[in-house]
């Protein structure tokens, strides 16, 4: 069973999970009745998770005990675990992969040649929708780390097959023998593998290129996308691209932003003129009040008996708490005080996880002999 394609209810002992600590910090664990999970907020027995729902919060008292932590142990996704996973290299994000599976028409009846694998942030996106992946990767460490990986998320009887292989030099086809995830029968030599839609993370994809047409389906339309940081590489892919057939050629950039809903509150020119007014009272009350201090020490004999003097000299705020300020400082307002005026705005997020880099899309059809029965039945059903 792979956690990432069948949704379960209740936390289980040995259930790869996704502890939400905050939207940047997700760790994943294994749940064990005998670990703990370990916060800078205080730790969390696995023990207390099992049995309860996907989803729940856990609480406990942080090392103080003066207030509570919490944290949400959720059930794998890919988008989650694209924000939690161990890098191993630059990964696809969630606005890219999810475009790029649309463009290419990604659905339960796809296979999908992926090279490389990396990370394997993309290869668990696959996982989910498509009927067959087939993912390539040439570093030997990253393809056992995968591997184990894929096989622990139970990938590997589903729908997921990794090769070790070099594509740009040795194409795409798998063999008996080769270093694969695949089990061959007796009988079989090499996988029939038909893709029709092939996704290419390579520093040079125009390599690959000419070795696809041994491996894509013949018989429909097949898609491609290649993910390339630079514009220079983009070129070359294009010029192999026209070279090999593929046509519909477009190239797009993807700049994902998150914007955030929020309330403002409304600023007269009434209000920043009394802002002016307090700042320039309460900077005069300031420095009057520091002159008579100074004055006071330096005729200070040692005795203080006046009690003016006793006053002044007492440690006291430097400026009085300001009762109104619509500027944010001083005392503070709850973002939506019925006491004010409101406007609804929105504000960007910068920082939004989103590799960009150039998404160079083509497509090619390898029969394009009509089937003259199929053109004739339609070509009827028009007519009527
Ligand atoms: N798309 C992946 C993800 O979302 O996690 C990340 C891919 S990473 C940027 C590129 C990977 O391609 C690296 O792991 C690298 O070892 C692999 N690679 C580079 N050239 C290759 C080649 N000729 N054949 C197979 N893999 C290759």
């Amino acid at each position: 069973m792979s956690y990432f394609t069948e949704y379960k209810d209740v936390i289980q002992e040995g259930d790869l999970a996704l502890i939400w600590i905050s939207r940047d910090n997700i760790k994943p664990i294994t749940i064990d009745v005998t670990a703990t999970f370990n916060t800078r907020y205080g730790s969390f027995p696995h023990k207390d998770m099992i049995g309860k729902k996907y989803g729940s919060q856990i609480a406990i008292r942080t090392k103080t005990n003066k207030k509570f932590a919490f944290i949400h142990v959720l059930q794998p996704t890919p988008e989650l675990w694209t924000l939690s996973l161990p890098h191993r290299t630059q990964i696809v994000y969630t606005p890219d992969s999810s475009y790029i599976m649309q463009r290419l028409n990604c659905g339960p009846s796809s296979t999908v040649i992926e090279a490389g694998t990396g990370s394997g942030s993309f290869s668990h996106a696959f996982a989910r929708s498509v009927k067959q992946l087939y993912t390539f990767e040439f570093h030997p460490v990253r393809y056992e780390q995968a591997l184990k990986e894929f096989k622990d998320h139970g990938l590997l009887e589903e729908n997921v097959i990794i090769t070790q292989r070099d594509v740009c030099a040795n194409g795409f086809t798998i063999k008996k023998g080769d270093l694969t995830s695949v089990t061959f029968s007796d009988t079989e030599e090499s996988v029939d593998i038909g893709a029709n839609a092939i996704f290419l993370d390579l520093p040079s994809p125009w390599d690959a290129i000419p070795h696809l047409d041994e491996v894509i389906s013949h018989n429909e339309k097949v898609g491609l996308c290649c993910f390339s940081p630079c514009i220079e590489q983009v070129d070359k892919t294009l010029e192999v691209l026209e070279k090999f057939g593929w046509t519909n050629v477009e190239m797009v950039e993807i700049q994902g932003k998150q914007y955030e809903s929020r309330r403002q509150m409304v600023r007269t020119l009434d209000d920043a003129m009394e802002r002016l007014k307090d700042i320039k009272k309460r900077k005069l009350e300031g420095v009057e009040r520091r002159k008579r201090q100074l004055e006071n020490l330096e005729n200070d004999d040692g005795n203080i008996e006046d009690e003016e003097e006793k006053k002044i000299l007492e440690p006291q705020p430097l400026t009085e708490k300001t009762k109104y300020n619509p500027f944010g400082k001083g005392s503070r307002i709850r973002e939506g005080d019925s006491n004010y005026e409101w406007k609804q705005v929105t504000k960007m997020e910068t920082e939004v996880k989103s590799h960009t880099s150039y998404l160079t899309f083509a497509f090619k059809t390898m029969n394009k002999t009509r089937n003259e029965e199929k053109v004739g039945i339609l070509l009827a059903s028009l007519s009527k």
